[in-house]
Formats: C-alpha cells, sequence, structure tokens
C-alpha cells in the first residue's frame, strides 16, 4: 500500500505531527506503517513494539583533577528472538534513553533486513569525550562494564563502535570483561585486529554505505562520473563512504564534521582532507576549499547526500530545501519522520539507514564468527561476503518497494518486521495462535 495521496496542505500538517514524535518513538512509527502493510494482528503490533530491557548506570569517575565526576550510561536490549543483542556504544553529550531505545530498535530491525542472527540493542554514556583523557574515558570504560555486570557476553549481548568509541575503547571494553569474566574476544566488536578484530571492520560501514549508494545510483540511471555528492559527517562511516565513492568517480564536493564543513565545487581531494583531519583533527580550512556550515550542505545542488553524523538533521522544517535525489543514511535516524514524508512526496529516493549503514554490523557479525571459531578471514573474503548481504538486502527491497509502489524504508521495515514475527511465532506458537493451546 502505498502512502495515502495527499494534498500539499495536508502532507504539510501530517509532516509537522510526525516531527512531534521522539526518535524512538518515530521509529517504531515505520513499524507500524510496515505492520499494517503486512497485516499483522494488533497483538503482534504490540510486542514488535515493545522492548526486551533496558539498564542505566551511574558511573562515578576519578577525573584527572582530582575530583570525582558521575555520568549516566544506558544500555537498551530491544528484541533477541533472532539471536543475541547486538549494537554499538556511543560517548556523546546528547546522549539519553529515548534515543537509545531507537538506536537499539534500529539495529533490531537492521540485523533482520540483512538476515544475521542477531538481535537489536544500544548503549551509550551522556559525556562528552572531546574535553576528557584517555586515562578518563578509560577508566569510565571499564567502569560501564563492570556496572554492565551480567546483561552482556558473548553469547547475550555483544556491544561495538558507535559515535566516539573506536577499535581503542573495544580494547579497553574486552580487557576488562576478561578480568571479570575470563578471556573472550566475541565480547565486542570492531576491536583491533590484533585483539581478534576483523580485517576490514573499520571501514565496513562506509563501504556498506558505497554499496548502497551505487546500487540506487544503477537503478535510477545516474552514473559515477559527474555525479556529485555531499557527507554530512566526516566521521569513521562518512570519511570512508567518501573516500570509496571518490575511488569510484563520484565528485564529493562537500563534506562536514562538528566543526563545520568545506565545500569545492571541483570535488575535494578525499584523501588529502583524510590525511588534514588526521592531522588537524578537523575538515575545516582545508586548503582550496570554501568555509559552509553544516546546514548550508544538507540544502546543496547535488545528486547525492549522504548524512553521516547524527540523528534528526534533516526535518519537515528543511527537507523542501533539499535538493539531492537520492539520500543514503549513512547516520542511524538522521531524517525525521516528518522530513522522511516531506522527501517522499518531492520524489527523493532515501536508502534508510537500516539497510545503507548496515554494513558494520555485517562485518561485525563476521568478527564474530570468526571469534567463535578461531578461524580468522582474509580481507577478499570479508568484502566478498559484505558485498554479498548488501546486494541481496537491497535488491529485496528495492523489489519489493517497486511492487508496492512503496518507499524503500517503508519495504525494508516490512522485510524486517516479517522476519522478526516469524521467529516469534515459531518461538511461541501458544500466543500467536490461542485456538492450538494445550
Ligand atoms: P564518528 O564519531 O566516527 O563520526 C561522527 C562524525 O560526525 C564526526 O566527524 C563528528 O565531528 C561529526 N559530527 C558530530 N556532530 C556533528 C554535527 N552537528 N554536524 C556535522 N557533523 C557532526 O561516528 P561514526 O561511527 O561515523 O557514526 C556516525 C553515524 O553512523 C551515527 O549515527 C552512528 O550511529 C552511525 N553508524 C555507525 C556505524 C559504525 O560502524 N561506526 C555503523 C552504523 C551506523
Amino acid at each position: 500500500m502505498a502512502l495515502p495521496k495527499t494534498t500539499m496542505l495536508q502532507t504539510k500538517s501530517l509532516a509537522a505531527d510526525l516531527d512531534k514524535l521522539s526518535t524512538y518513538e518515530a521509529v517504531n512509527h515505520h513499524v507500524l506503517t510496515a505492520s499494517d502493510q503486512a497485516g499483522l494482528t494488533d497483538y503482534e503490533k504490540k510486542i514488535i513494539t515493545t522492548l526486551h530491557r533496558e539498564v542505566r548506570v551511574e558511573l562515578p569517575i576519578l577525573m584527572d583533577t582530582g575530583k570525582w565526576e558521575v555520568f549516566t550510561g544506558f544500555r537498551c536490549q530491544h528484541d533477541n528472538t533472532r539471536g543475541p543483542f547486538k549494537g554499538g556504544i556511543r560517548y556523546h553529550p546528547t546522549v539519553n534513553q529515548d534515543e537509545v531505545r531507537a538506536l537499539a530498535a534500529l539495529m533490531t530491525w537492521k540485523t533482520s533486513l540483512v538476515d544475521i542472527p542477531f538481535g537489536g540493542g544500544k548503549g551509550g554514556i551522556e559525556c562528552d569525550p572531546t574535553q576528557m583523557s584517555d586515562g578518563e574515558i578509560q577508566r569510565m570504560t571499564r567502569q560501564f562494564v563492570r556496572r554492565l555486570g551480567s546483561v552482556i557476553g558473548p553469547h547475550t549481548d555483544i556491544p561495538a563502535p558507535d559515535v566516539n568509541t573506536d577499535a581503542r575503547v573495544m580494547a579497553w571494553f574486552l580487557d576488562e570483561y576478561a578480568i571479570l569474566n575470563g578471556h573472550e574476544p566475541g565480547i565486542v566488536t570492531g576491536k583491533p585486529v590484533a585483539l581478534g578484530g576483523s580485517v576490514g571492520r573499520e571501514d565496513a560501514t562506509g563501504r556498506g554505505v558505497m554499496i548502497a549508494t551505487l546500487a540506487a545510483m544503477a537503478k535510477l540511471d545516474m552514473l559515477p562520473e559527474g555525479t556529485t555528492c555531499a557527507v554530512q559527517g566526516f566521521g569513521n562511516v562518512g570519511s570512508f563512504a567518501a573516500l570509496l565513492l571518490h575511488e569510484r568517480g563520484l565528485r564529493i564536493v562537500a563534506a562536514s564534521d562538528a566543526f563545520g564543513a568545506v565545500y569545492d565545487p571541483r570535488g575535494l581531494d578525499i584523501p588529502k582532507l583524510i590525511e588534514h583531519r588526521k592531522n588537524t583533527r578537523s575538515v575545516i580550512e582545508f586548503p582550496q576549499s570554501e568555509p559552509l556550515s553544516n546546514a548550508e550542505l544538507l540544502e546543496l545542488e547535488v545528486d547525492v547526500l549522504l548524512p553521516c553524523a547524527l540523528d534528526n538533521v534533516i526535518t519537515v522544517e528543511n527537507a523542501p530545501r533539499v535538493k539531492a535525489k537520492l539520500i543514503a543514511e549513512g547516520a542511524n535516524s538522521p531524517i525525521t519522520a516528518g522530513g522522511d514524508l516531506v522527501l517522499w512526496e518531492k520524489g527523493v529516493t532515501v536508502v534508510p539507514d537500516i539497510l545503507a549503514n548496515a554494513g558494520g554490523v555485517i562485518v561485525s557479525y563476521f568478527e564474530w564468527v570468526q571469534n567463535l571459531g578461531s578461524f580468522y578471514w582474509r580481507r577478499s573474503r570479508v568484502e566478498a561476503e559484505l558485498g554479498e548481504l548488501m546486494s541481496r538486502a537491497f535488491e529485496q527491497t528495492w523489489e519489493l518497494a517497486r511492487v508496492h509502489k512503496t518507499s524503500l524504508r517503508q519495504a525494508a521495515f516490512r522485510i524486517a518486521v516479517e522476519r522478526v514475527v516469524e521467529a516469534k511465532r515459531l518461538r511461541w506458537m501458544q500466543y500467536f495462535e490461542p485456538a492450538k493451546r494445550h
């Protein structure tokens, strides 16, 4: 079922209402829309919009100044019907319970869409790691592991990096877990290769964004040469996506980070920009580029837009001014539910987060498989298997959207929701079919 045809005025008011939803409510809005399309019962809708468990911890940390500070951390375990909870840990001042719930739910739908045997979870600590020393971040990470206790484990809940966390943080996480429980490399993914990490994990999410973007461009008859692209967020996801698309002939004209954006209509030299960011810790003041604001970057006259920073950056307010024909969501939830409706009405193709940025959790799955089997793969195998899973999920989503004339987001959520509901039916048959209860 396509979205009902509405007048421009109705769309505007519906989109404005949708933008009032919290990030978690917005994810459930997409789940419920897909559930209606899949013909799920009210009971089924209720259980798939209900989370499994969440933990909130207070973390007293001795700071370098000699004073104690208390940080708040969360771990939300959304669903484990298809396998252990899986999802990253974010360190950021805006981390809050609703955001963590939304991110955990997205992991359930992402792992289901790409059909890997995991559920969904997410964690975060409300902190500003840019203002903390390595020692403070390490002490906070170790305290987080201790407070999470038995809630996590290599067959229970497996964390990974997210915003402001990386392989180094995962190494501390692994070490603290080993002190408490014995060495288990499968407790986290995204670790350094020397500690059982997978080759190809660091660039996996960006590589997945590249695969999804090129696949969508092929469907839209867009050739890489001459296609312009802007990337918001030049961190792990954004910088690798930009580099890989640059290598395939796209012209990356703008890139940004938390400090600002840079623009060059002739195309930025992405390897040099990566070097510049390494040396200066930001993309700003990149030689021969013009400065730009993050808001301006989103509204640039480009063919492809990759929001790869934080959530809710394209809303009902700025979506009408977005000029890109194609958006691939490198970040999680970068488009609000209202913004999404506006873009759909404008005819913009949006490759949703649960598809576009699934490369990271796919290679995390490979890493976990390698840890459990103590047998390590070559990069060529990681990349080939990643390409296969991404392409399969993309084709299934595109086809369902085409047949039912829906957005890619609705199609992706429908595939994901149907798989989880099927697994729940098989595990809990008596609840789904009361007549057969004995
Ligand atoms: P990161 O910390 O490596 O990079 C984030 C980037 O965004 C940094 O360059 C930062 O400066 C920039 N940024 C922060 N605030 C900004 C703002 N207001 N405007 C513009 N840029 C801003 O994080 P990451 O791992 O690249 O994650 C980015 C997004 O991708 C998040 O939504 C995350 O959940 C999602 N994601 C990450 C992975 C992964 O494997 N790392 C996997 C799937 C999804």
